[in-house]
């Protein structure tokens, strides 16, 4: 711990501890967001305080900000706690609108991405985990580009939608985590805001070429079944910049851009990124 962050710890303990009540009208100066299953939601608080939603927790940074995930089959009502040092300081409770998440059913898929069995395969699939991990295991940046508009990665008919059910080859399988924008392959993919480039991965076993945006704040955004990567890990890439292009690969029936919205390892809606936050204060 830096001695800046000790100091900062210590004068908010003797801060917190004198004052909890006096201080609690002004523990929460900011409330946004998309309060929804499989949105999230964003502050102002006190520098370094823990943040907890339901079951998931954040840290707000030496300026307060946090951002926190909420759940794809979060509850009805949530309970929002600020504490700093285990004190609590505030409460509110958070009304959560539930969805109904469709069944879809995708034939077609090759044999060996429903049912992997070979060695090679299975030995594929643990490096692309370990990989994904590491990169979600690296220190976020601590970006201010999640605050900002984003814009849409490529234009497209929508044929997959965020919570929904699948079904390969009539085997359920995990639900699905993102956006699939069918487009021809070769289709220019465009950021949708600033970001560093977490993860370019090419040739994953069920995503195929695979890029994750670290957009600052814990919020990432990822592309899978790309035909080529014009990016590398450690990049940093502006608004509009091409950062690959639609393609096929991996576990995938035809060329289509899957985007997804992660906050740690919490998959969100990324469509929520074009909706007008509701002020929740
Ligand atoms: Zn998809």
């Amino acid at each position: 711990m830096s001695v800046m962050k000790f100091l900062q710890l210590f004068l908010w303990f003797i801060f917190a501890s004198v004052s909890t009540h006096a201080i609690s009208g002004e523990v929460l100066s900011k409330l946004q967001g998309y309060p929804e299953q499989g949105g999230f939601v964003w502050g102002q608080t006190i520098p370094l305080a823990q943040v907890k939603l339901g079951d998931a927790s954040a840290q707000a940074d030496e300026k307060g900000l946090f951002y926190i995930g909420i759940p794809r089959l979060a509850q009805q009502t949530e309970q929002l706690e600020i504490s700093v040092l285990g004190v609590p300081q505030y409460t509110q409770k958070l009304t959560i609108a539930q969805h109904e998440y469709p069944t879809q059913y995708i034939k077609g898929v090759k044999k060996k991405h429903v049912n992997p069995r070979s060695e090679a395969d299975m030995a594929h699939i643990r490096s692309d985990i370990e990989k994904i991990n590491a990169a979600r295991a690296q220190p976020f940046e601590m970006l201010p580009y999640i605050e900002k508009t984003f814009s849409q990665p490529v234009s497209g008919t929508i044929t997959g939608v965020y919570g929904s059910r699948r079904f390969y080859n009539g085997e359920e399988r995990s639900w699905h985590k993102g956006t699939d924008f069918a487009r021809k392959t070769g289709t220019p993919i465009a950021a949708p805001q600033d970001a560093v480039v977490k993860l370019a991965l090419a040739n994953s076993y069920f995503n195929g070429n695979l890029i994750m945006l670290d957009h600052g704040h814990g919020m990432m955004t990822l592309y899978a079944h790309l035909d080529r990567l014009d990016v590398k890990t450690g990049d940093s890439v502006k608004q509009g910049d091409v950062i690959g292009t639609v393609g096929s690969t991996g576990r995938s029936t035809g060329p289509h851009l899957h985007w997804g919205l992660y906050w740690g390892k919490m998959a969100l809606n990324p469509m929520l990124l074009f909706k007008t936050p509701q002020n929740l204060m």
